[in-house]
């Protein structure tokens, strides 16, 4: 059993309380954090873990944990108000269970993602289409497709269609929290500005360069929306310290912005090297295998999907050229090579 990190509080220099909330979101160890905001407007949660496995009574002891440990007078009932940072399973598969346990809080989610959440049976469908023709074209082969297909569906079968109340748009204030859209890691990705406090979510992370995919699955995402966004974090003064959706609190962002954007050019320099030094022009999946060594199970799909992000940036900004076009124009499921221009 994975001993999760405690309950954490921080002092924002509005006024806020953000208390820090951890739960174990995919079995066996991967821990998602959730916040609860007081003293900015009503009791707002924001995230709320998977649904998936004990997350929702990871959380649910956490928020006990604020009257137990921390003496506020805080029952779960007083929750008005749940905000989802983005429209991945491990941040809002449980937003049944704490609406049920709230006695019905208000929703809010960026326009981008309201889908995801208002009707998620028809994402799944469209994401999964747009995955089985980006797999067939980055070269996948028939015969691995469908069990790559299956695990990119597994993590999503529990979580049932919510209605939404609030559109959390770029630039909108909310009692003393700041929103920014920052398309990338997810379409609909939003960053909270808390007075001196930054709740990332997983645009920026301290240890992992938050995982990309391909804009040709679901638009708004991608490097390129992801580079801006970056740019755009980077701009706001006096950000003390951002907590993320995962792993631990990072004091200097600018500093982390700065990392994770040398990250992406060297990965573009080396995909731009593997091209080069190849005899023959390479698919995504040649260049998967090649970028990322030794990857099973469903690491196969995000590097894939990585890989294929990159692609597209370099592809998009004429860095790279399709050796084989009239194979393509004739042949749907072509997989697309690609030579250096
Ligand atoms: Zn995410
Ligand atoms: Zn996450």
């Amino acid at each position: 059993m994975t001993d999760l990190p405690p309950v954490t509080c921080y002092h924002a220099s509005n006024g806020a309380r953000l208390y820090r909330l951890p739960a174990v979101v995919f079995p066996p160890g991967f821990v998602g954090y959730s916040y609860v905001v007081l003293e900015a407007g009503v009791p707002t949660l924001i995230d709320t873990g998977s649904g998936f496995g004990r997350s929702t009574d990871d959380l649910l002891a956490g928020l006990a944990a604020l009257r137990d440990d921390f003496g506020e007078r805080l029952r779960v009932t007083d929750i008005e108000r749940i905000l989802i940072t983005h429209g991945h399973v491990d941040h809002f598969g449980g937003l049944a269970h704490l609406l049920e346990a709230t006695g019905g809080a208000r929703v809010g989610v960026h326009p981008l993602d309201k889908r995801v959440l208002t009707n998620y049976e028809e994402r799944v469908v469209v994401a999964t289409r747009n995955l089985t023709i980006y797999l067939r074209r980055a070269g996948v082969r028939e015969e691995r497709l469908a069990g790559l297909l299956e695990m990119y569906g597994f993590s999503k079968k529990h979580v049932r269609s919510i209605q939404v109340d609030l559109l959390l748009e770029e630039g909108t204030a909310l009692d003393g929290m700041q929103f920014y859209h920052v398309p990338g890691h997810c379409s609909g990705q939003v960053a909270i500005l808390i007075g001196d406090i930054l709740l990332s979510a997983d645009h920026i992370l301290p240890r992992t360069s938050p995982h990309l995919a391909a804009e040709s699955i679901t638009h708004y995402t991608g490097v390129g929306h992801y580079r801006e966004s970056l740019h755009k974090i980077a701009r706001l003064p006096g950000i003390r310290l951002t907590l993320g959706g995962h792993e631990e609190p990072i004091d200097d962002v600018y500093a982390r912005i700065a990392t994770l954007q040398e990250r992406l050019t060297l990965k573009q320099e080396r995909i731009l090297d593997i091209l080069r030094s190849a005899p023959q022009p390479l698919s995504i999946s040649d260049i998967s295998k090649a970028l990322y060594i030794d990857k099973h199970g469903f690491d196969v799909l995000l590097a894939l999907q990585e890989a294929g992000a990159h692609v597209e940036y370099l592809y998009d900004r004429g860095y790279l050229a399709i050796a084989n076009l009239s194979e393509f124009e004739q042949d749907d499921h072509a997989a697309l090579l690609y030579t250096v221009l």
